[in-house]
């Protein structure tokens, strides 16, 4: 799928412990008088088909990031599990919702496999060590769906809130805050369950799930911290937030140098034509270059598509984001030209000033 995959050494500790556990404990119990030989191979498999396992639940995500356009940079199995570390999130709630739960859905599909193989070898009276080794990766599997699905932020089963969450109020930040913060209740929780282990049941389960919950509860605060409202950037002038401008069109300048212009500044919101006596008299978007049929642009001049630099609203660099938004108006589209009333060398474009909305709210 063209991802890469990484073992952290972290691995290789888990990787032990499972096997010793497996040879030594599970498989003898699970199936009785074969040599310990046969334990110790079935454990070397029944490790690596747990490795696949982890490296089989982050497969699904990547799959289902790859089908909603969100890139997989690479996948990591470390202590506690594996992680597709993706470029960004899902633009939409419902990508997020599909990516987060394809991980714990591949999971349910594996233990559902082991199962069945599990089911069918035993009923055929095959290999009880291979019996018993299919019904614990059936386990594990079934585990891991399970445990990934609590919705404590970042996990799977939190990430599925938050689109929930997301997807309800339109107000992706809002649902990072509230579900990192059940992430972090969850995480505390989880931790202190693992004291309890730690006291009453087992020293090592106890030890890990202390340390899991304490892992949880780091990742689930930093996503809280990050999306800490700031206010005082309502108070920001807007003139750092402009993009700049490339040099003007020269007044004779055909639609064809206009695109060949916007070719070179990909993401430039518009560009200023100056008028005969030098002037910058005149605006115009890259996308209007459309309206003309390709044959005719080396003709056809740039001021057939251009409107006058009146027409559209000015802004001074000093304004606070908030003194413009009333005058511009929020949750609309517009272009704004950045002027001190001597130089215009950058347009601010709302999209960006909703930006700092949505850094400055919750
Ligand atoms: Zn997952």
């Amino acid at each position: 799928m063209g991802v890469p995959v990484g073992l952290n050494w972290g691995v290789l500790a888990v990787a032990v412990v499972l096997a010793v556990s497996l040879a030594t404990v599970s498989l003898p119990v699970a199936a009785p008088n074969h040599p310990s030989s046969a334990y110790w191979f079935a454990a070397v498999v029944g490790v690596l088909a747990f490795l696949g396992s982890l490296l089989g639940h982050e497969l699904g995500h990547s799959w289902v990031a790859g089908r909603n356009d969100v890139r997989v940079v690479e996948i990591t199995l470390w202590l506690f599990g594996g992680v597709a570390k993706l470029e960004g999130d899902a633009d939409n709630p419902g990508a997020e919702f599909r990516i987060a739960a394809a991980g714990p859905a591949m999971s349910g599909l594996l233990a559902a496999v082991c199962a069945g193989l599990a089911w069918g070898l035993d009923a055929a009276e095959g290999n009880t060590v291979l019996v018993g080794l299919l019904w614990w990766l059936a386990l594990v599997n079934a585990v891991l769906a399970v445990s990934n699905l609590l919705p404590a932020f970042p996990l799977d089963g939190g990430r599925m809130l938050r689109a929930t969450m997301w997807r309800r109020s339109g107000r992706k930040r809002r649902a990072t805050r509230r579900s990192s913060l059940i992430g972090q209740v969850l995480a505390g929780l989880l931790s202190l369950a693992g004291a309890a282990v730690f006291v009453w049941v087992s020293k090592w389960s106890g030890v890990w799930t202390v340390a899991l919950g304490a892992f949880l509860f780091v990742a689930a605060r930093a996503e809280w911290v990050a999306s800490v409202p700031q206010p005082e950037l309502m108070a920001r002038a807007v003139g750092g937030l402009g993009r700049e401008l490339p040099a003007p069109l020269p007044p004779g300048a055909s639609v064809a140098d206009l695109e060949r212009v916007a070719a070179a500044h990909p993401g430039v919101p518009l560009l200023t034509v100056v008028d005969p006596s030098g002037r910058v008299a005149s605006v115009v978007v890259p996308d209007a270059v459309m309206r003309i049929p390709p044959a005719q642009r080396g003709v056809v001049p740039v001021t057939a598509l251009t409107e006058p630099l009146w027409s559209l609203p000015r802004v001074h660099p000093s304004e606070p984001v908030e003194a413009v938004l009333e005058r511009l108006g929020r949750g609309r589209h517009w272009r704004a030209l950045v002027t001190d009333g001597s130089t215009t060398g950058s347009v601010l474009c709302s999209e960006d000033v909703e930006r700092v909305v949505e850094l400055a709210s919750s």
